[in-house]
């Protein structure tokens, strides 16, 4: 009948108004995440194969808020892109990265690469490159023990300026990684046209890897293709050991996934670093 189009039309509308008033929500709690000091990073440890050791970590921004809860990137980033607000959190995140790095090169770990996720809003700001430099002079973190990660689409969304601002940033001596690797559009082309250093396969390769003989043929090619041009590669999202021991085999560099270590808090992160005194 009638009615039960216009009820159906009702439920409709108001799972629309929540979802708006829910990113209305986000958008406010965003605006004085810092300020609350609702926003901060979990690290998470990356571990060299070769090396056999930790050699760098991740930056993740988390938010928790006394009424929303925990708040996950997946759904605040985009909502910070569009109002803006990703250009004063990225910011944030990058100079308590680097300050983090600074404390534990002052501590003795001298070799560790902190990489910190770039939007391709913040990209596209004409003084990224000064503010990048300012957070390098105040933290004193040498410019080699930071790695800034971009995606394809942020590449693809920032345009022709993506790759000049990168090249100045890698004559910082900062080093760039690409992200999410083979989820993008023209992914060899940016491989050979953008200044990279490093490359991040994602985790949809690694997940099949001991299960589906097209993603282990493809996971070993990205591998050996990166390699050749002399970039280091690291899998995103290993969970088990069989994935590690296909990855240790083809010659994947770095590894970082929960097999090892979970995104962690700072103390967290610190206490596995050093030595309890006590033992
Ligand atoms: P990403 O850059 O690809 O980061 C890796 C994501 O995979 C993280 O999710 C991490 O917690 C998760 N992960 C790590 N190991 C495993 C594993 O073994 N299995 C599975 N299933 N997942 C694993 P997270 O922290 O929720 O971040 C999601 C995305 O949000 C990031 O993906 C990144 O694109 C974005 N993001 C996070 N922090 C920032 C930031 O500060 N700025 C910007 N622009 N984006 C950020
Ligand atoms: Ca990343
Ligand atoms: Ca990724
Ligand atoms: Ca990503």
């Amino acid at each position: 009948s009638k009615d039960t189009g216009k009820n159906k039309y009702t439920l409709f509308d108001v799972t629309m108004e929540e979802e708006l008033n829910r990113n209305s929500l986000i958008t406010e709690v965003l605006r004085h995440a810092i300020a609350n000091e609702e926003v901060y990073v979990v690290y998470q440890p990356q571990y060299n194969i070769r090396k056999e050791k930790m050699t760098g970590f991740e930056a993740l921004m988390r938010i928790r808020n006394p009424k929303l809860g925990e708040l996950y990137p997946q759904e605040f980033i985009p909502i910070a892109e569009e109002s803006g607000m990703i250009t004063e959190l990225g910011e944030w995140i990058l100079r308590e990265a680097c300050l983090f790095n600074k404390k534990l090169i002052d501590s003795g770990f001298d070799s560790l690469t902190v990489s910190v996720n770039i939007s391709s809003v913040q990209l596209s700001k004409a003084n990224f490159i000064e503010i990048i430099q300012n957070i390098l002079e105040e933290t004193g973190l040498p410019a080699g023990n930071l790695e800034l990660e971009v995606t394809e689409s942020t590449l693809v969304s920032s345009l022709s300026n993506a790759s000049v601002q990168l090249s100045s940033l890698q004559e910082l001596g900062i080093l760039i990684s690409l992200d999410d690797f083979g989820t993008g559009y023209s992914s060899l082309n940016y491989l050979t046209n953008m200044p990279i250093d490093t490359l991040k396969m994602d985790k949809s390769f690694v997940n099949n890897i001991c299960s589906n003989e097209k993603d282990a043929r493809i996971a070993s090619g990205i591998i050996n293709l990166a390699h050749s041009m002399k970039l280091e590669v690291i899998a995103e999202g290993v969970e088990r050991i069989e994935q590690l021991e296909v990855l240790r085999k083809n010659r994947c560099d770095i590894i970082q996934g929960y097999i090892y270590s979970k995104p962690l808090l700072p103390h967290i992160l610190l206490e596995t670093l050093m030595p309890d005194p006590a033992d």
